[in-house]
């Protein structure tokens, strides 16, 4: 689909104005603490690359029925529209500029370019749930591993299973029948039923990258991932705690195809300035001569190297590269801080128009890209205790819902947390 210039900027336009609902809001973030818990328990289902298109391309009645029980909506994410920088976002309920998680960037300290870390500035919920003494497992959430939860730690346990999602479901409901889970090489028994369960599943992330999105395999995956829930939701069932139990499903971010690659025009458009332009991978340093490395990763993070990053310079590529038909936007200085991004970003960042990438190499088949504000909405589902059945969620966003389970479970939300609880969602406590 293209998108017209004027129609471009009111897309741009309404992502910073939700994004700055935070700032109008972040008064609540606080207000979770000492009051008393809706839920027993929360479990947290993170559906890598959950796009919200995803779920009514087929039938899901897992999902729908538990939806019955509360609501199930859009999530609104972060910028950059990446795993980490977006799950650190879930997991600590602050925006990239607070956690300072970036991906797919130009360290000028270390002269090389970076892919995604787990680096994190604030404390998550995990470490804000288990100073409040509560009990955690994650099965495979890895943005919280050594972040609150670890390797050993009974009451508050890291696994990783890997495989698919249904074989990361297996091991749920091993914690939850209490049987001995492996945990880094160890056999650990959690000693009870944990407060926070939380599951992380990339199926539909990794196909989507392989296939697109568009992919009848991806109507296929999103049928099974829901018979997944429905084994969740079974196993709470058979376990006694489906009634006292709270259900967060959330998707880090979606998913956008591309077959085409315009990283000659790119180049082309940098040279057209004076200025040569040089694309990096991770651990890549950029050449003695090159003025603007370029770093990809669902976009295109321009970075001005030593003194050519001055404002007219800047200003030179932006123009000629916003002229490109491939860009959609670019995202200099001004944009980066209203969509309260990390200042690790290069002076440009370069979003593609749907269908194309911005590096050199166009796959040979449809292919599945995201990190740009194309890819920054996931779908949410909040059902189960605690949460009113047909209810609504304020445009919701990724850092709203630490908050939100932290007021769920009566906890304290995570110290940097710039999030609100969802309170429009949730019942009166005690109800
Ligand atoms: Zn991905």
């Amino acid at each position: 689909m293209l998108v017209g210039e004027s129609n471009r900027l009111v897309v741009l336009a309404v992502f910073t104005l939700l994004t700055l609902g935070a700032v109008l809001a972040v008064g609540g973030a606080g207000a979770g603490a000492g009051h008393a818990p809706r839920a027993e328990h929360v479990v947290l289902l993170v559906w890598d690359g959950f796009d919200p298109e995803y779920r009514h391309r087929v039938s899901t009645p897992n999902l729908d029925a538990l939806a019955g029980r509360g609501l199930v909506t859009t999530s609104r994410g972060v910028m950059q529209s990446i795993t980490n920088p977006s799950m650190s976002s879930l997991a600590t309920g602050a925006f990239p500029e607070r956690h300072g998680n970036t991906a797919y960037v130009y360290d000028p300290e270390a002269g090389v370019a970076v892919g995604q870390s787990r680096a994190l500035a604030v404390p998550t919920l995990a470490e804000s749930l288990a100073a409040q003494g509560r009990t955690l497992a994650s099965v495979q959430w890895f943005i919280v591993q050594d972040h609150g939860v670890r390797y050993g730690d009974p009451r508050a346990l890291y696994t990783q299973p890997g495989g698919d999602c249904a074989h990361r479901v297996d091991q749920f409901g091993d914690l939850l029948a209490g049987r001995p889970v492996d945990s880094g090489g160890e056999r650990v028994t959690v000693p009870e039923v944990p407060d926070l369960l939380a599951v992380y599943c990339d199926d539909l992330d990794s196909l989507g990258h392989r296939v697109g999105p568009d992919d009848p395999a991806i109507d296929e995956r999103m049928v099974e991932m829901d018979r997944q829930l429905g084994r969740i939701v079974q196993l709470t069932r058979d376990a006694g705690i489906f009634e006292e139990t709270a259900f967060v499903l959330v998707g880090d971010h979606g998913m956008t195809e591309f077959d085409r690659a315009f990283g000659a025009e790119l180049l082309d458009a940098i040279a057209s300035t004076g200025l040569s332009g040089e694309f990096l991978t991770s651990g890549q340093s950029p050449a003695a001569d090159t003025d603007v490395a370029i770093v990809v990763g669902g976009n295109a993070s321009l970075h001005f190297l030593g003194d050519r990053a001055n404002p007219l310079a800047v200003a030179r590529v932006r123009a000629a590269v916003s002229r490109l038909p491939q860009v959609r936007a670019v995202l200099g200085w001004g944009e980066q801080r209203l969509l309260r991004m990390s200042r690790d970003v290069g002076e440009l960042l370069v979003e593609p128009e749907p269908g194309w990438t911005a590096a050199v190499d166009a796959p040979a088949a449809p292919a599945g890209r995201h990190g740009s504000t194309t890819e920054a909405e996931a779908t949410l589902l909040i059902a189960g205790a605690g949460i009113r059945p047909g209810g609504f969620a304020l445009l919701p966003r990724h850092v709203d819902l630490a908050p939100t389970i932290s007021a769920l479970l009566g906890a304290a939300p995570p110290e940097g947390a710039q999030g609100r609880v969802l309170w429009e969602a949730l019942r009166p406590a005690g109800r």
